[in-house]
C-alpha cells in the first residue's frame, strides 16, 4: 500500500481529493466514553455503515488509515470507469465513417488529458466521502491505523475507543503476483496505475478478470500497445463462455494481443524495458514492454488489526470469517465488504453495510444469503450477470430453460450500431420464475438492473413481457425474452383451440 497521504501526480485535483479524503492538519476528536459502533475502514462498507448508523442516532466512530472513500473512489471503480469513458470516446471516433459519411482524420488519443479528466472527476466525487462531511453527519472520524486492543475496544493513534459493537470494513488490496523477477522489475497495480501521466508505449496486463480486461481495453483505446495474458482458457472465468468469447473478440478488435492459456513465467528489467517470458503449452516467447500491470486477484486486509485480541477468526486468503448474519466469531464484531466477501464489489460493500446496521444495532436477522446480486464488467460491450449460470444449474441438477435474444434483433441496438451481444434469461423449467440472466450489450450494466428488480420482487418473465418498454430502447431485449417465453406456452392444444375459436367467431 502507498503511504497514506500520497497521491500522484499531486496536481490541483489530487490536492482537492486529499483535502477531503485526508485533510492536512486533521485533528482526531476526543473519544466518547463508549460507542454504539466503531467502524474500522473508511471505504464504501465503512462509510455506508457509519453514515447509516449515525443517521439512526447511534454514536459512531470511523477509523481510516489512508484515504476516505477506499478503493472504489481512489483506486478502483471511479478512476477506471472515468478512463473507460475517455477510451470509448476514441473508439467511437474510429467507428465514425458510417455515421458521418466520411473518413475522419486520425485523432491521436491524449492519454494525459484522459488521466487529468479522471483526476478532476474523482476529486469531485470524493467530496461526497469527505472526512468533514462525515463529521457534519455526526460521525467521530479518526485518521490513523485501527487495531483491536481486546474484545471490546480498538486503538487508534494512542486513543482507545470502547465499543458496544464494531465492524471490520478494511477492504482488500491487489494480491502479489508470484512471478519470478517481478518485484525487482517493478509493476503497476490498481493503486499506482492511475498515477500515470504519460502513456506507456507497450503495456503487459497480467490477469483476465474484470480489472485486467477493463484496463487492457482502456489503455489500448488510449493508444498503448497492449498484451493481455491470462492462464485461463477464457476471460472472466465463471461467466458464460459465449459472453467471454465475445469479449475476447472485442479486445482483439481493439488491437490487443490476447494471450489466453498463457503463464507469465518470469520478468526481467533490461535497459529501459521489461522483458516478460510467456509460456503457452509448448510455446515459449519473450516480449518487451515498458510497463506491467497486474490484476491477479485480491487479498483481504486482515493484517495489523490484532484480530486475535478480539477473538475474530480470519485467514489471509478468505479474510474475516462471518456467518450468514455477517457476525464474526466475536459476537460483538461484524464484518462487511471486501474483507469478508467472495464477491468483491462496491454494491456488495454497500449491501452488507446495510445488513450490519440492522443486525448489529437493532436485533435484525438479515441474511447475506438472501441477497440477489448482479455484477458487471464494464468493457465494451459490457458483460453483466445476476443469479445462476447454465453450468451451475446443470451441476445442481435443477431443470432450467433459457430464452436468448441477440442484440442484433433489437431495433435500438441496430440503430445505435451496438448489435453485439445478447440477453439471456433463465427460468425454472415449466414456470416463468427467473433464476438468472447474462446480458452482453453496450449498456448491459444498466439493463441487468431490470432483471434483478424482477428477481427481488418475485416477478416472473411473464410480467416482464407485460411491462411496456419505451420504443426504441435496448432494454426491449428483455421484453422480447419474455415474449419468447410466452410463445412456448402456446402448446399445440391451445393453438388448435384458438384456431377453432377464431374460425367460429368469423
Ligand atoms: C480497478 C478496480 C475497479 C473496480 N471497479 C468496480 C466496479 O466498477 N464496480 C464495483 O462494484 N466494484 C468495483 N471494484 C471493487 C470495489 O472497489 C471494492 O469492492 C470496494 O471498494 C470494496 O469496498 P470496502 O469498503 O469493502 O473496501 P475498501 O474500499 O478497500 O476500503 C477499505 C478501507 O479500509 C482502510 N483500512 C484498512 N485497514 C485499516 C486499518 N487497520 N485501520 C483503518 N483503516 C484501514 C483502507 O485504507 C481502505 O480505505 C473495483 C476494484 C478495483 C481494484
Amino acid at each position: 500500500m502507498k503511504p497514506p497521504n500520497r497521491l500522484l501526480p499531486n496536481d490541483a485535483y489530487d490536492a482537492e481529493l486529499l483535502a477531503s479524503a485526508r485533510p492536512p492538519g486533521w485533528k482526531n476528536p476526543t473519544p466518547a466514553p463508549r460507542y454504539n459502533l466503531v467502524v474500522i475502514g473508511g471505504g464504501t462498507a465503512g462509510l455506508v455503515t457509519a453514515v447509516g448508523a449515525a443517521g439512526l442516532g447511534a454514536k459512531v466512530a470511523l477509523i481510516e488509515k489512508s484515504l476516505m472513500g477506499g478503493d472504489c473512489l481512489n483506486f478502483g471503480c471511479v478512476p477506471s470507469k472515468a478512463l473507460l469513458r475517455s477510451a470509448r470516446f476514441y473508439a467511437d471516433l474510429d467507428e465514425a465513417p458510417p455515421f458521418i459519411g466520411r473518413e475522419l482524420a486520425p485523432v491521436e488519443a491524449d492519454f494525459a488529458a484522459a488521466l487529468t479528466r479522471m483526476r478532476r472527476l474523482r476529486a469531485r466525487i470524493g467530496r461526497h466521502d469527505s472526512a468533514e462531511r462525515l463529521r457534519g453527519l455526526g460521525v467521530d472520524v479518526f485518521l490513523g491505523e485501527g487495531r483491536f486492543a481486546d474484545r471490546r475496544s480498538v486503538e487508534v493513534e494512542g486513543a482507545r475507543l470502547e465499543f458496544q459493537k464494531a465492524v471490520v470494513a478494511t477492504g482488500s488490496r491487489a494480491a502479489t503476483p508470484s512471478i519470478e523477477g517481478i518485484e525487482e522489475a517493478g509493476y503497476l497495480t490498481n493503486e499506482t496505475v492511475f498515477d500515470l501521466t504519460a502513456r506507456p508505449r507497450r503495456l503487459l496486463v497480467i490477469g483476465g478478470g474484470p480489472l485486467g480486461c477493463e484496463l487492457a481495453q482502456a489503455f489500448a483505446r488510449l493508444g498503448c500497445e497492449v498484451t493481455i495474458a491470462s492462464q485461463e482458457r477464457y476471460f472472466l472465468p465463471g461467466e458464460e463462455r459465449d459472453a467471454a468469447e465475445i469479449l475476447a473478440d472485442a479486445l482483439r478488435r481493439d488491437g490487443i494481443d490476447v494471450r489466453l492459456n498463457t503463464a507469465v513465467a518470469s520478468v526481467a528489467k533490461e535497459g529501459g524495458e521489461k522483458r516478460a517470458r510467456l509460456i503457452n503449452y509448448d510455446q515459449d516467447e519473450t516480449i518487451a514492454v515498458d510497463e506491467i500491470l497486474t490484476g491477479v486477484g485480491r487479498a483481504p486486509n486482515v493484517e495489523g488489526l490484532n484480530l486475535e485480541a478480539a477473538g475474530v477468526r480470519y485467514d489471509a486468503t478468505n479474510g474475516v470469517s462471518v456467518d450468514d448474519f455477517l457476525r464474526t466469531t466475536n459476537r460483538r464484531v461484524y464484518a462487511a465488504g471486501d474483507v469478508a466477501l467472495d464477491r468483491k464489489y462496491t454494491h456488495m460493500a454497500d449491501a452488507t453495510a446495510r445488513i450490519v446496521i440492522q443486525n448489529a444495532l437493532f436485533l435484525g436477522r438479515l441474511r447475506l444469503s438472501s441477497l440477489i446480486v448482479p455484477w458487471c464488467t464494464y468493457t465494451d460491450p459490457e458483460i453483466a450477470h445476476v443469479g445462476v449460470y447454465v453450468e451451475e444449474a446443470r451441476e445442481r441438477g435443477f431443470p432450467m430453460k433459457t430464452f436468448t435474444v441477440p442484440m442484433s434483433e433489437v431495433d435500438r441496438a441496430v440503430l445505435d450500431g451496438e448489435e453485439e451481444g445478447f440477453v439471456k434469461i433463465h427460468v425454472r423449467e415449466g414456470t416463468d420464475v427467473i433464476l438468472g440472466a447474462t446480458i452482453v450489450a453496450r449498456h448491459a450494466g444498466e439493463m441487468i438492473n431490470e432483471v434483478s428488480l424482477a428477481m427481488v420482487a418475485g416477478l416472473g418473465l411473464r410480467t416482464l413481457s407485460r411491462v411496456i418498454h419505451s420504443y426504441p430502447t435496448q432494454a426491449e431485449a428483455i421484453r422480447k425474452a419474455g415474449d419468447a417465453h410466452g410463445r412456448t406456452r402456446l402448446t399445440p392444444f391451445w393453438r388448435a383451440l384458438s384456431r377453432r375459436w377464431l374460425a367460429w367467431s368469423r
